[in-house]
């Protein structure tokens, strides 16, 4: 991050820079499509990024992970449907309001105890799956380190998928915890305004998640020995995404900055 006035001055009147597109994304600038229109990223790099390039493979990344997304969120909801779960198992209700209390209130949330559960999930599942990746802690079948071996050199798909499973694993829950912290303040204070900070938050929290589903299909199809494993982390991600949108109904409308179109009609 630099420092000097006149070089952060310099760069601020220079670059083609997007107001405020840092306050709802991922954080995950080596993976963003917009640095060339960041001033944080340029600050943090000491230069506007040029490397338009890359925030177009960027995007095409995550336009691709996107397709997958509506590929596997409707197989994913019609196994849920054959198999009786309840989308909507329980009513999301936030406890009362009190100044002091917001973390323990946000911790309680259902939805952040759902993330939170999920991310301890992931790790169990990385643990479980260690030895197919060729880690050290258990001894290993030959065999199986060889097939998984060759299943990793053969596809960096798969390693980007473990990537983004590891990138929100655990920012859904601190979005999560951000967007309720933020909804009670809003109650407290009477803001009843467009583009809460609450939703802006949540909309950042139901993106990994489906990024993160998307992601967890490309680790199933290389791994079909976990497949029941990850399917049932894809499930808890689901169940996880309908209870954000209950407890944030408004979050899939809000504007990210740079991020998201204004509709033309309102
Ligand atoms: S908008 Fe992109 S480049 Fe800027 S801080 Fe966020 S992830 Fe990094």
């Amino acid at each position: 991050m630099i420092t000097d006035k006149e070089k952060i001055k310099d760069i601020a009147q220079h670059g083609d820079f997007i107001t405020g597109i840092h306050q709802y994304c991922d954080g995950w600038c080596e993976r963003c499509a917009f640095t060339t229109q960041c001033l944080t990223f340029a600050l943090e790099t000491g230069d506007p990024d040029e490397n338009e390039s890359r925030d177009i493979n960027n995007k095409a990344f995550w336009d691709q992970l996107a397709e997958t997304f509506k590929a596997v969120s409707d197989q994913l909801r019609e196994a849920m449907e054959a198999y009786d779960i309840d989308f909507d198992e329980s009513e999301i209700q936030l406890p009362d309001m009190n100044d002091h209390m917001d973390d323990e209130i946000a911790r309680c949330h259902e939805c952040c105890r759902a993330a939170r559960i999920y991310g301890e999930h992931v790790d169990s599942w990385f643990h479980q799956a260690r030895d197919l990746f060729g880690e050290e802690d258990i001894p290993i079948d030959p065999g199986m380190e060889m097939a998984a071996a060759a299943h990793v050199e053969a596809n960096d798909r798969l390693q980007e998928g473990l990537d983004v499973v590891r990138w929100y694993q655990h920012q859904i829950y601190v979005k999560l915890m951000r967007a309720v912290r933020s909804e009670l303040v809003e109650a407290r204070d009477g803001i009843d305004e467009f583009a809460k900070d609450s939703e802006g938050s949540a909309k950042v929290a139901l993106i990994g998640i489906e990024r993160s589903i998307a992601a967890w299909e490309d680790v199933r199809n290389h791994f079909p020995v976990m497949q029941d494993k990850v399917g049932e982390l894809q499930g808890r991600l689901q169940r996880l995404s309908v209870k954000v949108e209950k407890a944030f109904p408004d979050a899939r409308a809000f504007i990210r900055p740079g991020f998201d179109k204004i509709p033309l009609n309102g």
